[in-house]
């Protein structure tokens, strides 16, 4: 039963276009969510799919015409998706600006890409303040007014629904993170591949599919113990990167990733409101690279849960020309170290496929856990 469900977690987030197309022929129309947070209630309450585009692991060609070589390449691989069909049938994609390379993104998918609608979500630097929620609420108002130039209607009684939907899918998943941390024999592979499926689904079904999974589970004794670490980064879903992971008799226990369980740290605050409570959703954010704080609060959150977890070190996975996360290194790396974790530093790239250096880094990293 369980090797079913891990199958079915794995052909979802392997094949997002297949679900795309199952989606369209159910009659649902598709509008893409780009990283790192787009507000996907409100596209869910209006009607649409969201369908996370976080690029892929593909050869940059036409994206090279629009992009200098010095982006991060999950903007870049979107971009060529884009041009090269893979999104056909989509009606539009948010892009939210919370970082340089983002904002260059959607005006060059405006030039690049026919018929998908670029709908900007521009947040505010300092989210907390009630200006910065009013300016969150108003840039949210206005993903409504693109949503409905192709064919949403907006309710807010239906997205005080989507906004429980949502809050019961991060439920889901912080549970999944926290019972998988218990069973060292799901892969890192596997456990990619719940949470990357996650965005080709409509929630409240990837929601039942993951519940089943911590029902079967928790029947389950765990396996023998391997080294526990955890995960830091944009992006962790390279089979590579996860082969080499499993391949070492490393378990990762919790993660700060970006595309895992970032996305599911907050709740949408229960209000009669629900555009003003999802935009206190946003605020109430932290432990992010692209989310301004000026304490960074998220290496104190990093060396605590990796206690909390019983990691014994931390393994940053860096995505090239990441600007947000190469600020951030520095202090994870000397509150790590000041903990008593190891850290080591892994690059990665969408359009890598040569993973030896990155096998060599982990190697290393392992042999010290086992000092
Ligand atoms: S990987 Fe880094 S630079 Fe690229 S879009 Fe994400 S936050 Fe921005």
């Amino acid at each position: 039963m369980l090797d079913e469900m891990l199958k079915k977690f794995h052909e979802v987030a392997t094949s997002p276009r297949a679900q795309m197309d199952k989606y369209m022929k159910e009659g649902k129309e598709i509008v893409l969510t780009a990283p790192v947070y787009t507000p996907e209630e409100i596209v869910h309450s209006m009607g649409f799919v969201p369908m996370g585009a976080w690029g892929a692991d593909i050869k940059i060609n036409r994206a090279k015409e629009y992009c200098p070589a010095f982006l991060c390449s999950v903007v870049q691989s979107i971009l060529e998706l884009g041009i090269n069909g893979t999104y056909k049938g989509a009606k539009a994609i948010i892009i939210p600006s919370l970082c340089d390379t983002l904002k260059s993104l959607g005006e060059n998918w405006k030039y690049a890409v026919d018929g998908i609608l670029f709908i900007p979500m521009t947040y505010p630097q300092n989210r907390k303040p009630d200006f910065g929620i009013r300016y969150t609420k108003a840039g949210y108002e206005r993903v409504i007014r693109d949503l409905e130039k192709v064919g949403g209607k907006f309710d807010e009684a239906k997205l005080a629904k989507s906004n429980k939907i949502y809050n019961e899918h991060n439920q889901a998943m912080r549970k999944v993170d926290a019972l998988i941390a218990k069973h060292p024999e799901i892969t890192a592979a596997q456990r990619s591949d719940i949470f990357k499926s996650a965005y080709f689904m409509l929630k409240e079904e990837h929601t039942k599919m993951v519940n089943d999974f911590i029902a079967e589970l928790e029947k389950e004794t765990p396996e023998a113990d391997k080294l526990n670490i955890i995960t830091s980064g944009i992006l962790t879903d390279a089979p590579q990167l996860n082969e080499i992971i499993d391949d070492l008799g490393l378990h990762i226990v919790a993660d700060d990733v970006a595309a895992q369980s970032r996305q599911y740290r907050t709740d949408v605050p229960e209000d009669s409101d629900a555009l003003e409570a999802l935009a206190r959703k946003f605020a109430n954010m932290d432990n992010c690279s692209v989310l301004y704080n000026v304490e960074k609060p998220r290496v104190q959150w990093i060396v605590d849960t990796a206690k909390e977890r019983g990691a014994k070190g931390v393994i940053v996975v860096m995505t090239k020309f990441c600007d947000p996360e190469e600020f951030d290194y520095v202090p994870i790396k000397k509150a790590c170290e000041g903990a008593g974790l190891a850290v080591a530093l892994v690059e990665v790239d969408r359009q890598m496929d040569r993973f030896e250096q990155v096998r060599t880094n982990i190697e290393t990293f392992r042999d010290m856990l086992m000092m």
